[in-house]
């Protein structure tokens, strides 16, 4: 384990062998809180069956409100011990996991989970990660973690340790260096309505690879049936200002561009062969490059709106919304 010192204290950095993982492990066991790699994002990581470090998950992202959180265990037979599974979750959750795919699923009587992590909902998310230091991780801390991204509230996700660092520097105990998150935005989030899938947050799992396990699966309308509460619209909001399906740069502006298009004018490339896989690993690097490099506002060529361009398309609309109603965000 290293440390790092800045302006703002020292940050703990354990790396990614036995002791480390042991260290981070004794740490969440007392209390605080961790941030570790997993596939997606980083995830801020406290003891999801201690009150006040959940609490603490939301002060240190200076969460407007409570937000529930998505529960992380090592294996699916730990997951059953915490909520029920219906059979068509259990041939998802045997399919995709360990993976970017998140259930919400009924809490079983008796689950530890504090009732904060799930902002008193009788229905926990609850993920496997497909991360072998995550796993052991997890393991390691022998009780469920609640881990949101490790990102102060409304702000961009961070998938390298140094991205955490700048964001939560003083406010976290340390975090587990995993190096870049391989799929590098958020793992999808899947409902069950009257037994049938829900969408409720497109992400590392494209909605095709889902449907064909599960059959068709209905995206969330935010009518009211399955609430998924923090789907809200501004979020993943880097400094600048940002425009969409932009098809021309214009003064001032930083492009941010996908394949060969618009890569003749694009100061970024998410990726110049058209892979939605690589623009996804890429994209909240390339917000957060911008940021560093003080760009009031950026454009964002055309991205497809399919596969993985799901995921990637919904984090950029809720960076281009409007700032002034950031309550309740997706955090
Ligand atoms: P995050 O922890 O930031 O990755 O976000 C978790 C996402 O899962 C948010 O969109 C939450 O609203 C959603 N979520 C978490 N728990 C539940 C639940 N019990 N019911 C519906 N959606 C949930
Ligand atoms: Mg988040």
């Amino acid at each position: 384990m290293v440390s790092m010192k800045s302006d703002t204290g020292t940050m703990r950095i354990f790396k990614a062998d036995k002791n480390g993982i042991q260290a981070a492990a004794e740490k969440i066991r007392q209390g605080e809180l961790i941030a570790f790699a997993t596939e997606t994002v980083y995830g801020l990581g406290g003891d999801a069956s201690n009150d006040r470090a959940v609490a603490a998950i939301y002060e240190a992202k200076g969460r407007p409100s409570f937000n529930p959180l998505i529960i992380h265990v090592p294996s699916l037979a730990i997951a059953r011990e915490y909520v029920e599974f219906t059979p068509l979750a259990e041939r998802l959750a045997q399919k995709f996991w360990p993976g970017a795919l998140t259930l919400v699923l009924p809490r079983r009587k008796g689950c530890p989970v504090s009732l904060l992590a799930s902002a008193g909902l009788d229905t926990l998310a609850i993920r496997v990660p497909g991360h072998r230091l995550a796993l052991e991780f997890l393991t390691a801390c022998d009780r469920p973690i609640a881990a949101p991204s490790a990102n102060p509230s409304g702000g961009i996700s961070p998938t390298t340790v140094h991205h955490v660092a700048s964001g939560l520097e003083g406010r976290i105990a340390g975090i587990l260096d995993g190096g870049s998150c391989a799929i590098g935005v958020e793992s999808t989030v899947v409902g069950f309505h009257e037994g049938s899938p829900v969408l409720l947050r497109p992400g590392g799992i494209s909605l095709e690879l889902l449907e064909s396990c599960s059959g068709p699966v209905r995206i969330h309308q935010g009518d009211g049936s399955t609430p998924s509460p923090g789907m809200l619209q501004s979020h993943y909001a880097p400094n600048a200002a940002v425009r969409l399906n932009a098809t021309s740069k214009m003064p001032g502006e930083a492009y941010i561009a996908f394949g060969r298009d618009y890569d003749q004018i694009a100061d970024v490339n998410l990726s110049l062969t058209g892979d939605l896989t690589e623009a996804a690993s890429l994209l909240f690097s390339a917000l957060h490059l911008m940021d560093e490099m003080n760009f009031s506002r950026i454009a964002v060529g055309p991205i497809p709106d399919i596969g993985l361009g799901r995921a990637i398309n919904d984090r950029l609309r809720r960076a281009a919304a409007p700032r002034d109603n950031r309550q309740v965000v997706n955090q």
